[in-house]
């Protein structure tokens, strides 16, 4: 692929020796390993050839969440890492997309295929439902293959610019020890810490708001087809999805609208003790028998096997800067997410693999080292394609979350929607509040910003092989 910008001359990584830096010489800080920090990183020891240190606050990984799924914009993310296969492999792909009522009526039905249509794609990919954990793993062990270094249960506490050291930042961790970084990369949550640098917004918390949903979500060892429901229910006032993650299990969520501030935005995932868990879960399943529910979204929540409560938060306003200097905030840092599209996870690793094509394209003439030089253009640009694209999906997914709530609550809007949905299928094949999401490709608009500067210079990105 061959991208234009307008630079001076910065060539191509001339190596193609990954030549891992010690611990010691890496520049590069990522602070947080969830999804967004893990695919990071190795998209940067791929991209780049750099190896960066990653501080992560929990002492250990623990199977928390539920499910997920990845849509074809965040496989083509993935595919670049050389990790399709293996993600592919430990998921379950849907066929089909339905929109139904709580009684088990289809409204409409869609072909999921049509999410996955590209046509620089040599094989068109297919949405996945995986479980959050399983995921994790595959990232983790990927980036451990790779040498690099994880270092659990360091908070990082505090940035601060570098006076004394010129273009270096100071990260201070839970430790009580610091370090200085060339680069500050932040996958910190929808809580991060770092984001207070960035924003130069002292109150942490003040700019997190309720999105006004709280959600149940679970697993269950239950098969389902391969088949994503989205449901509606006018008598229990909610609407609900379902989706498998593997041949045996399937992931459900419940979304009821807030109807008061039962929390303060501390904690957005919130794990449940099984207790807990299980008098939530058969207390919703009562209630859903006695509004006359099909069996079939019942039972899931008759045999969870694992819960989380989503407490959605968004910002009070959406960020108009995502760097500040050398640090750069990525994933639910930037943008945390509405779960009404599937695209929180997505838009993440659309951060990631942009932010390393470009630094690959501007900042590194050697494999392993990043050149500083052209940072601040790297960076400018990466602003320039990510805030846009993230706010108009953020939109979007609220968007679907309000018409899929004000269905549950009239009757006559709910008749009028399924018109609508049924018509977008006809003409898109598909929801059209889907489509902007799942069929892009990050690279592509990569290409598109560097064709637009002003001044062309060729700067050569090389497709390499796939890994697996
Ligand atoms: C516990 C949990 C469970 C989730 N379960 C689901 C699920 O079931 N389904 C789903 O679709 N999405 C789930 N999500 C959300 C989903 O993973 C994210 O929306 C998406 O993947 C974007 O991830 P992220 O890496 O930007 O943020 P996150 O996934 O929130 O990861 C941020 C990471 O940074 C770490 N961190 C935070 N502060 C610091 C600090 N100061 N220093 C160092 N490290 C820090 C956190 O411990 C965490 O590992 C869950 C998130 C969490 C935190």
């Amino acid at each position: 692929m061959v991208y234009s910008n307008s630079v001076e001359a910065t060539h191509p990584p001339t190596s193609s020796s990954t030549s891992p830096s010690t611990e010691d010489d890496a520049p590069v800080v990522i602070v947080g390993a969830g999804i967004v920090g893990l695919v990071l990183a190795l998209a940067l020891h791929k991209q780049l050839g750099i190896t960066p240190i990653i501080y992560e606050k929990c002492s250990q990984f623990q199977p928390i969440g539920a499910g997920m799924s990845v849509y074809p914009n965040g496989l083509r993310v993935l595919r670049d890492l050389g990790l399709l296969k293996t993600v592919q492999n430990a998921s379950y792909p849907y066929t089909t997309r339905q929109w139904e009522r709580h009684d088990g009526s289809v409204i409409m039905t869609a072909q999921e295929e049509v999410l996955g249509r590209n046509e620089d794609d040599t094989t068109p990919l297919r949405t996945v439902g995986i479980k959050r954990w399983k995921l994790q793993i595959i990232l983790l062990s990927a980036v451990q293959s790779k040498g690099i270094p994880i270092h659990f249960g360091k908070a990082i506490q505090e940035v601060r610019e570098n006076k004394s050291s010129n273009g270096t930042v100071n990260v201070q961790l839970s430790d009580g020890t610091q370090r200085d970084a060339s680069l500050v990369l932040a996958a910190d949550g929808t809580n991060s810490v770092v984001r207070k640098y960035v924003t130069e917004i002292e109150s942490q918390n003040h700019p997190l708001k309720h999105a006004g949903t709280t959600t149940l979500m679970g697993l269950a060892s239950i098969p389902r087809n391969d088949r994503i429901s989205i449901v509606t229910s006018l008598t229990s006032q909610c609407h609900a999805v379902f989706f498998p993650v593997s041949s045996t299990e399937q992931c459900f969520q419940f979304h009821f609208p807030m109807t008061k501030e039962t929390s303060d935005c501390d904690e957005s995932w919130a794990t449940m003790t099984k207790t807990v868990e299980q008098e939530q879960c058969q207390e919703l399943a009562q209630r859903l028998t006695k509004d006359g529910w099909d069996e079939q979204y019942i039972r899931p929540l008759r045999s969870v096997s694992q819960a989380i409560q989503i407490n959605s938060c968004l910002l009070d306003q959406k960020l108009e800067k995502w760097v500040r200097g050398n640090v750069v905030l990525l994933g639910d840092a930037a943008h945390p997410p509405v779960p009404f599209t599937g695209q929180g996870a997505q838009q993440g690793l659309e951060d990631a693999g942009t932010l390393a094509l470009l630094l690959r394209a501007l900042c590194c003439s050697t494999r392993g080292k990043l050149d500083v030089q052209h940072m601040s253009q790297a960076l400018k640009l990466y602003e320039q394609i990510r805030i846009p694209r993230v706010n108009e999906l953020l939109d979007l997914s609220q968007l679907t979350g309000d018409q899929r709530r004000k269905r549950s609550q009239s009757a006559r809007y709910a008749e009028v929607r399924e018109e609508i949905i049924q018509r977008q299928v006809f003409f898109h094949e598909t929801s059209s509040n889907m489509l902007p999401g799942a069929t892009h490709d990050y690279r592509k608009a990569i290409e598109k910003a560097f064709k637009a500067l002003p001044q062309r210079m060729p700067i050569l990105i090389e497709d390499d092989e796939d890994e697996e």
